[in-house]
């Protein structure tokens, strides 16, 4: 599942190979994919003629803005975006396909078909389903260590759930979850509400280092990741936790464990993220 980082790099590529095409017309292969309007000729109709302005992103899901509308895109587990020629023979698992004027094509691929993409006026995006209940951004302006503050004070959760949680804060998944909680050494069953100000302070810090770290390698390895048909792919950031379940923790040695915390599996380490932590914390560079 694509977390921030990688809708962030796949938003990058798309907007440097596609802002600026004017869309022909619209083939939708897959109803489904479609989920507003309802009707898919309506979809593709209200597309003919526009041209894309850019490439934005709200926590996990791609703003494809147009003239006057804008397309909601959420990719979810296997949901690719590529460019190709037109004469380019269509792969399998092809869904939804924009024709542009200049004869290139944006082809939307996805075996497991997840993926969705809702069309709304422009603006009107944020008042109504998937958009209008998202939490605060991560690697923007307004997500300060008083803001992160906020969002987990009285909240008596587990932390992990509740960073998980995209009405809080949008864009972090399992992968990044275990990531910041590890660099920030709490363990994922804490209570959100019991954490210190100290730890809530390295959690904030960790999250957005996490993120951004995962974002400019991402953002260095976009040419890598878009192949010869200018398809994007996914990239794996070095991860420390995540995935690393009897291997040694990169700051202590211990081995990793991995527990399944609301169905998500879930790494740390007991050592530098205790569940009953002691007064002092050993100091701790993240
Ligand atoms: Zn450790």
């Amino acid at each position: 599942m694509p977390e921030l980082p990688e809708v962030e790099t796949v938003r990058r590529t798309l907007n440097e190979l596609v802002a600026g095409k004017t869309i022909e017309r619209v083939s939708v292969h897959l109803r489904r994919i479609i989920q507003r309007p309802e009707d898919p000729e309506q979809f593709a109709a209200f597309l003919q003629g526009q041209t894309i302005r850019t490439v934005e992103r709200r926590g996990k899901f791609l703003r494809i803005l147009l003239d006057d509308r804008v397309i909601v895109s959420h990719l979810r587990m296997e949901g690719r975006y590529g460019v190709y020629d037109q004469d380019e023979p269509v792969e399998k698992h092809t869904h939804v396909v924009f024709h542009f004027s200049d004869g290139t094509e944006l082809r939307y691929k996805d075996v497991r078909q997840f993926g969705t993409m809702h069309l709304f006026m422009e603006g009107e995006e944020f008042k109504l389903p998937p958009l209008h209940k998202l939490g605060i951004e991560p690697l923007d302006t307004g997500f300060t260590k008083e803001a992160f503050r906020e969002k987990i004070a009285g909240r008596s959760t587990k932390i992990k759930p509740l960073l998980l949680n995209q009405e809080y804060i949008v864009g972090l998944g399992n992968i990044y979850v275990d990531e910041a909680l590890h660099a920030a050494g709490v363990h994922p069953e804490r209570e959100a509400d019991k954490l210190s100000r100290a730890e809530t302070d390295r959690l904030f810090e960790s999250i957005v280092l996490t993120l951004q770290e995962a974002v400019d390698a991402g953002g260095s390895s976009i040419k890598s990741y878009v192949n010869g048909q200018g398809e994007m792919g996914m990239f794996q950031q070095q991860l420390k936790a995540y995935g690393r379940k009897g291997k040694p923790c990169e700051h202590c040695g211990h081995l990793i464990e991995k527990t399944v915390l609301g169905g998500r599996g879930t790494h740390f380490c007991p050592q530098c993220q205790p569940l009953k932590p002691k007064k002092r914390l050993p100091k701790r560079s993240i």
